[in-house]
């Protein structure tokens, strides 16, 4: 049959099914980050630690100090659109949390080896298990793929190793590990200057020195200090919560932090945006905001702008596919005149040495 012409219809089996979403979803080390935090977060974590090895392509490892996962939910804990977040088609509209069907774990356990250990405050010991393919699997062959009790602190460990060993092709795309350890970086960073409440480390495994470390109950400006420079801290211009107008048309609201006229800045990056607490790209947003500040800056200089934005789920397409962080509005020129609006606020009420007109 495999050499006849025919054109018979066959169904991919479940596995490449799965393989291929897996492989929509998670396309790099950095991507598989992003969903491990969210998680964290949403597990009200105030710790949240990152290990790498190779980049990520090796290990990765996130240990949080959150609410951990029950025992009896580990055996749907990667399957594909399990989750505890979800219950109905109508939740995607009131969504708060980050992700949201289920699909980020059951993904990384279709192209890595992965392990759990978490525990959570009710029980008296934690409970380690081994993932793939979106099941659980016995830690060494003739071992029980039953979870086994471990000692642990209260949150969740995740550790994923040797990702895309399943998928050859995918992992020779993998050039160099310090350039997906930079983008890691860059993750992190971002979240961490977004979520100060939390104390964050990141570093590469076997070194002493982590590249990343904030303390637990910082703020914003003070995790720009230390993670960008205390000059671009010292420069930022705050934007203060400003309801975007008109208010019921929007259900909008946003704030932030973005650099003056004369500011001196950025190190890894200047384009910080989250809405609704996920990091998220909106070319429309960056074009109209790198516009207003053509008339302030340079030739050839850009804005370190962040930005977040709270917005009514019910006007945000949430139900994008996960791996397209670039994100749509309803009324979206209204929206990103608004947002631009809000920045022209602050740069104009700044009282910077160097006086301007802006017009936006
Ligand atoms: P989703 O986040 O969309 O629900 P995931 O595959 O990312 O899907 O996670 C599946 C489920 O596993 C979550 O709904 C949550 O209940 C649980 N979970 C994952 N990571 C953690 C964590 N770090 N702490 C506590 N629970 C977690
Ligand atoms: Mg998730």
């Amino acid at each position: 049959e495999g050499t006849s012409l025919s054109k018979t219809i066959v169904r991919l089996s479940e596995d490449v099914v799965n393989k291929i979403a897996a492989a929509e979803i998670i396309h790099r080390p950095s991507n598989a980050i992003k969903e491990l935090i969210e998680n964290s977060l949403d597990a009200g974590s105030t710790s949240i630690k990152l290990t790498l090895k190779e980049g990520g392509l090796k290990l990765i490892q996130i240990t949080d100090n959150g609410h951990g996962i029950n025992r009896a939910d580990l055996p749907l804990l990667c399957t594909r659109y399990a989750t505890s977040k979800l219950r109905k088609f109508d939740d995607l509209q009131s969504l708060v949390t980050y992700g949201f069907r289920g699909e980020a774990l059951a993904s990384i356990s279709f192209c890595s080896h992965v392990e759990v250990v978490s525990k959570t405050r009710d029980e008296g010991c934690g409970w380690r298990a081994h993932y793939a393919n979106g099941e659980l699997v016995p830690a060494k062959p003739g071992m029980s793929s039953d979870p086994r009790p471990a000692a642990a602190n209260d949150g969740t460990v995740i550790s994923a190793e040797d990702l895309f060993f399943n998928m050859p092709m995918r992992k020779r795309a993998f050039k160099s590990p310090s350039e997906e350890y930079n983008r890691i970086l860059d993750v992190v960073t971002k979240y961490a200057v977004h979520n100060p409440h939390a104390a964050w480390v990141c570093k590469k495994a076997g070194t002493a020195l982590p590249d990343i470390s904030t303390p637990a109950a910082s703020d914003v400006k003070s995790n720009i200090s230390l993670l960008y420079t205390p000059s671009l801290a010292a420069e930022l211009l705050e934007v203060k919560e400003t309801v975007l107008q008109p208010a019921d048309k929007l259900g909008a609201k946003c704030r932030g932090w973005v650099s003056s006229a004369n500011a001196n800045w950025a190190r890894r990056g200047g384009w910080l945006l989250f809405i609704n607490n996920r990091l998220v790209e909106s070319s429309k947003i960056k074009k109209a905001i790198e516009s207003l500040y053509t008339t302030v800056l340079p030739k050839g200089a850009s804005p370190w702008v962040y930005l977040s934005l709270e917005i009514d789920p019910a006007k945000v397409d949430v139900n994008v596919h996960p791996t397209k962080s670039e994100v749509h509005f309803l009324n979206e020129d209204e929206m990103v005149e608004a947002i631009v609006a809000a920045v022209h606020g602050a740069l104009a009420n700044a009282n910077v040495s160097r006086s301007f007109n802006v017009q936006p």
